[in-house]
């Protein structure tokens, strides 16, 4: 695709878009008094402005029923949870009995990881991505501590080469290779949330299947981002959050994949609530745990409706659009920015602003991260202070998301002309 760097092109391709009505159902803030560009979808998306009135809608029955609105809600309460798995699943690519809404996401990790990381004296180790987001680091430490080994013997990271950015999969496939006999678990993001990498997460998966291996995924950054396929590609587990690109608010609940083949099996070991128990039976007050087939059996606790109702203003939203026609948007969205950001950077040689994310579009979602080199995070400041929301990863990578669902092609171009503003100043 020829792109050109102007305001008309810009607002010919938003002419052109078809999903362009969408970014009128998003609040856009207004920060003193001024209208931002929000490029930080990939931390916490834009709020719906149709959540007010899911949230309304509980709040009202919640007042009309008490306690009944479990049974008697517009949305049954106690069965809340499963109206938001259709179109969970679908934006993930499995079977509705393999996704559920619940908890957050560290902690669902860590109660997938209860099921999934079961390691021997033989089979212990954990391969991963170097820069992991910090939280999961913190799980594969203390989960391998847990167990009684060593993190420094029993986690290894895949890094950059010297010199380079992204991890090789060449290098991914020789580390499963080599610690094979060894191995327990691999455990990746789908998108790397520093350098925005993509992982083939199907050849991952089938890696670690060869050599007897599981394959699980943090979608943080992939889930509402990317299509991914999660039954077909055989992952084994995978887990994520809801306010990132899935715009359901800070901090409200995760959901988690669980594989039918290890759904189906209700003998793996888990840690139990009553509301994994055989639902059937669960207000019956039984002693003995009977969990459900299917991921429903991970889950511990009733669910936040005011959050789930969040939730479900959004994912009705994604399946409107749909997670492909999106990703066809999101292709020409963030190549178009990396254009306009080249075209700028170019006319500024004393400052060096690089792309670390991968150039090609089948190895990204909507992330661009881009490192600050010969200036630093007050160059991010003054971004910020030009009315540009997008943030700051030390130590000197900033990150700009485009988030095909509410940003425009104008927004990236008005970025654009923020950004030369900015880079002349900043020469002088
Ligand atoms: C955002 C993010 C988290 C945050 O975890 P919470 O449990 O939701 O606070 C964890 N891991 C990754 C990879 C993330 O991107």
């Amino acid at each position: 695709m020829n792109f050109e760097n102007s305001l008309a092109f810009a607002k010919q391709q938003d002419a052109q878009d078809t999903l362009a009505e969408y970014r009128e159902r998003f609040h856009h803030p207004v920060i003193d008094g001024k209208q931002v560009l929000y490029f930080t979808g990939n931390s916490l998306g834009l709020a719906p402005k149709s959540a007010k009135d899911y949230v309304n809608a509980e709040l009202d029955d919640w007042a009309k029923w008490g306690v009944e609105g479990h049974f008697h809600a517009t949305n049954p309460w106690v069965s809340y949870h499963e109206i938001l798995t259709p179109a969970m699943a679908e934006l993930v690519g499995a079977n509705e009995s393999e996704v559920v809404c619940m908890n957050s996401l560290t902690t669902n990790l860590h109660l997938l990881f209860v099921s999934f990381y079961r390691p021997t004296t033989e089979k212990f180790k954990i391969i991963s991505e170097a820069k992991m987001f910090p939280s999961d680091r913190y799980l594969l430490e203390t989960q391998v501590k847990h167990h009684g080994f060593d993190p420094d013997e029993a986690i290894i990271e895949v890094a950059p080469r010297d010199g380079e950015h992204l991890i090789r999969e060449e290098d991914i496939l020789a580390a499963i290779n080599e610690h094979q006999e060894q191995l327990a678990l691999v455990f990746f993001g789908g998108v790397n949330y520093f350098t925005g990498q993509l992982f083939d997460m199907e050849k991952l998966t089938q890696a670690a299947h060869n050599v007897g291996a599981i394959a699980g995924f943090d979608l943080a950054h992939a889930a509402g981002n990317i299509p991914v396929k999660l039954h077909d590609w055989n992952v084994d587990f995978a887990a994520w959050c809801t306010y990132k690109y899935i715009n359901a608010s800070a901090g409200n609940v995760g959901a988690i994949f669980v594989h039918d083949r290890h759904g189906d099996n209700t003998d793996i070991p888990r840690f139990g609530g009553w509301w994994g128990h055989n639902k059937e039976r669960r207000f019956l007050m039984e002693n003995s745990f009977d969990p459900m087939t299917g991921a429903e059996g991970w889950q511990l606790s009733n669910v936040p409706i005011m959050g789930m109702a969040v939730l479900k203003a959004s994912l009705d939203i994604f399946q409107q659009v749909g997670i492909e026609n999106l990703r066809q948007k999101s292709l020409k969205l963030t190549a178009f920015l990396a254009f306009v950001f080249n075209d700028i950077v170019e006319l500024f040689p004393d400052i060096q602003l690089e792309i670390i994310t991968p150039s090609d579009a089948s190895m990204r979602g909507c992330q661009l991260s881009v490192k600050l080199v010969g200036t630093d995070k007050r160059f991010f400041s003054a971004l910020t202070e030009a009315g540009v929301i997008a943030d700051f990863r030390e130590p000197d990578v900033v990150r700009l998301a485009p988030t095909p669902l509410y940003n425009s092609f104008e927004d990236v171009y008005q970025f654009g002309q923020t950004l030369k503003t900015l880079l002349a100043g900043w020469q002088k």
